[in-house]
């Protein structure tokens, strides 16, 4: 058998409802590339009729399709890591099973691959999610930027392709809590970006909460940088500084005025305040540790149920 070109991993949670629409996208749009590829479906422990019509569909493209069943749900990043783990092409492209990026842009991210880049991100032109999203996203995206030293656009789309030796050096690692077009960036020689399309989500609702983007976002920030905690350190020495310049000035102020007694409530709020920031800074400690904690128990990251191929 000739070596496949290309794998296109689509993590896929409580889609039933689009499914059909992806599949009427997807392979036509692959089978116009006139490349040999296979599609790899994750079902992240979905609880709908998903992982059925996954079945269904492996049934009548057993040549392209493979379909991996986790038996819980891991998380978007998870899915794709065993995407990778079990994918066989030379490139990889990771797509959302929404279809909020067209399938027929994967041709975009290839030929720009043709030119010798190793990883193509994506940048969505008129991004259509709701507006907190748009306004949360662009100040997380400030922030990583300023503290890693990643350079991406849009970190949060997912159409992104891959080489093949990324897709070795992710599979190396055993990261639990990942982000995983920063992690790819990290390995790669030559990064290029792409405009691609976006549109609204047409069926379903989007899988992430307020509460699991925020954890996303923890997960990128802290598997990438430690520029909070040194933030913290720094706070702290400000801080010091400056209440022993305070001490010294009281010290010269008891003995030239006397002793004073007022500004209670100004004490309380500068006093409130500093507690505030220990206490985020207690939180974002245990958020480190957290992951260093599920890190060291060596859990699986997820388990596989079953994996639905055609034997060669
Ligand atoms: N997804 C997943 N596991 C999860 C959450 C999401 O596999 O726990 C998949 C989901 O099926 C979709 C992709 O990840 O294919 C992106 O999810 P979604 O479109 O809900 O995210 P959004 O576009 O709102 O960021
Ligand atoms: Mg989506």
């Amino acid at each position: 058998m000739n070596p496949i070109e290309l794998s296109v991993i689509v993590p896929v949670y409580n889609e039933e409802q689009g499914l059909h629409a992806l599949f009427d996208r997807l392979y036509p749009a692959l089978d116009k590339l006139g490349v040999s590829y296979e599609v790899v479906f994750i079902n992240d422990g979905s609880r709908d009729r998903s992982a059925a019509i996954l079945r269904e569909q492996f049934q009548k493209r057993p040549d392209v399709t493979r379909v991996v069943l986790f038996n819980g749900n891991f998380g978007q990043h998870m899915a794709i890591m065993a995407g990778f783990e079990h994918c066989r092409g030379q490139r990889i492209v990771t797509l959302d099973a929404d279809l909020q990026n067209p399938p027929e842009d994967i041709g975009k991210l290839l030929a720009k691959m043709d030119e010798g880049h190793d990883y193509i991100g994506s940048i969505r032109r008129m991004r259509q999610d709701s507006w907190w999203r748009g306004v949360a996203s662009r100040a997380m995206n400030r922030l990583r930027e300023r503290i890693t030293r990643i350079k991406m656009t849009d970190q949060g789309c997912m159409l992104r392709a891959y080489s093949r030796d990324i897709i070795d050096a992710i599979n190396s690692c055993q990261e639990g809590n990942t982000f995983i077009p920063a992690l790819a960036y990290t390995f790669a020689q030559s990064p290029a970006e792409v405009v691609v399309g976006h549109e609204e989500r047409a069926v379903g609702e989007s899988k992430y909460s307020l509460y699991s983007l925020i954890r996303l976002n923890f997960d990128l920030m802290t598997g990438f940088s430690v520029v909070p905690l040194q933030i913290f350190s720094f706070t702290g020495i400000i801080v010091s500084l400056l209440s022993a310049f305070f001490v010294v000035f009281l010290l010269i102020r008891r003995m030239i005025v006397g002793p004073e007694a007022e500004g209670l409530f100004t004490l309380f709020a500068i006093a409130f305040f500093l507690i505030g920031i220990t206490l985020f800074g207690i939180g974002l400690l245990g958020e480190y540790i957290g992951r260093i904690y599920q890190q060291v128990r060596h859990r699986p990251r997820y388990l596989v149920q079953a994996i639905l191929e055609k034997s060669e």
